[in-house]
């Protein structure tokens, strides 16, 4: 009998029934506005930062309106000018290059490693083009952050983390998004916490948090923050840094915050279901996992794999086959972006050159998200199939 998967990889869990409760208490009171707040209220927006500051055991954090938002909030604050040069992963999401589009700067893209992380003799070869580094730790891997910053470090170079898949994962224990100036998270619904859209960015510079304040759209109304700078540090850049609105709201907010109460335990979760799947996919002859390095703690809410130097063809009929078992892959490599696998040679209102050892990897990567509403027996079938079909391939 052929297995089959029914399960939908779209599907995220249903919002918990506490922060359902809490978005309803403010839609009951209507405040939905982070400054629309009763006298001595805290509204749910400025508590979320509070909140998540301290949960990344950051100075700072502002809520924003989406992940891409603060990537560019990040750009503007550190000072990037149109037409700057912007270091930044050749393997990313479209957002990533498309935040340093968004203020008039051009992506300089750095390749990728089998690692699937940055290339780091690569970022070091072309360091002297920009002062900054927009790093996107893709698909939640993490590259070595020690090199990197050191690297980044004895160069000036200024390090703004895309965490978007690493809200919750560390460095030899330190928080990702904690070793660059700035980290910036997604609340998107297929990241780690879902309120539809909405970012968060965070950051122990002053100045820097001050400027994302008021760049986000505060009005002169910052002193309604509870995780941001001293008045003092707004009266140095509030008449010259302008309004770019892209506020996160109260009812966004204040179903987050139970979210990320709960955040540990999600990620449990999530590694459990990843476990299953690597686990179930080691030692498929043609299949190369991606090892995770003993310094990671990282959080497997998707899975990557590479068929490496497999023609097109050939992963184009294991995507197939898997498809009509139920099991959805995503390939970087197809020859047109689709869905979310475009890659650095897809956005071409940047120039770039090819990068053949970035290409290689590129053209080989599989990728897979795991829902946490798949169960553990949903993972370990998912992984039978792939296997089943790569090895079917592989031998004919
Ligand atoms: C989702 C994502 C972002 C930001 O996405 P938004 O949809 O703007 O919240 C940035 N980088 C990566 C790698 C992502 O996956």
């Amino acid at each position: 009998m052929t297995e089959i998967f029914t399960g939908s990889f779209t599907q995220q869990e249903p919002i918990p029934e506490e922060a359902i409760e809490a978005a309803l208490a403010v839609l009951r009171h209507g405040r939905l506005h982070r400054y629309n707040v009763a006298p001595g209220e805290l509204g749910e927006t400025a508590l979320l930062e509070q909140e998540f500051a301290t949960q990344m055991g950051a100075k700072y954090c502002l809520a924003v309106s989406s992940g891409g938002y603060a990537l560019a909030t990040a750009l503007r604050a550190v000072g990037v000018q149109p037409g700057d040069p912007v270091l930044t992963n050749a393997f990313t999401l479209a957002p990533v290059p498309g935040s340093i589009a968004s203020v008039g700067a051009k992506p300089v893209f750095v390749g990728v490693t089998e690692n699937l992380t940055i290339d780091l003799d690569d970022l070091e070869a072309k360091l002297d083009q920009a002062r900054v580094l927009m790093l996107s730790h893709m698909r939640g891997h993490l590259c070595d952050m020690d090199r990197l910053m050191q690297i980044c470090d004895s160069a000036g170079v200024i390090v703004i983390e895309d965490c978007a898949h690493t809200m919750g994962a560390a460095w030899r224990g330190q928080s990702s998004g904690r070793q660059g100036a700035i980290g910036c998270y997604s609340c998107q619904t297929y990241k780690h916490v879902n309120s539809g859209e909405g970012g968060l960015l965070i950051t122990d510079d002053e100045e820097l948090a001050a400027k994302a304040t008021m760049l986000s759209g505060s009005y002169m109304l910052y002193e309604r923050h509870l995780a941001a700078p001293g008045p003092e540090v707004f009266e140095r850049i509030k008449y010259t840094t302008p309004n770019v609105s892209g506020r996160m709201d109260n009812l966004r907010a204040a179903i987050l915050r139970p979210q990320l109460r709960e955040l540990d335990q999600q990620i449990h979760r999530w590694n459990e279901r990843y476990s299953e799947i690597e686990a179930g996919l080691r030692g498929t002859t043609g299949l190369t996992i991606v090892e995770r390095p003993v310094a990671e703690t990282y959080v497997g809410s998707s899975i990557q794999f590479l068929l490496l130097d497999w023609s097109p063809e050939r992963i184009a009929e294991v995507i197939r086959r898997c498809a009509t078992r139920g099991v959805e892959l995503k390939w970087f490599g197809g020859a047109e972006p689709t869905g979310f696998t475009s890659r650095y040679d897809s956005w071409r209102y940047a120039d770039s050159t090819p990068m053949p050892a970035s290409d290689r990897v590129l053209a080989g990567i599989m990728d897979m998200r795991v829902p946490l509403t798949f169960s553990l027996q949903d993972c370990r079938l998912i992984a039978r199939i792939i296997r089943a079909e790569v090895g079917a391939v592989f031998q004919s």
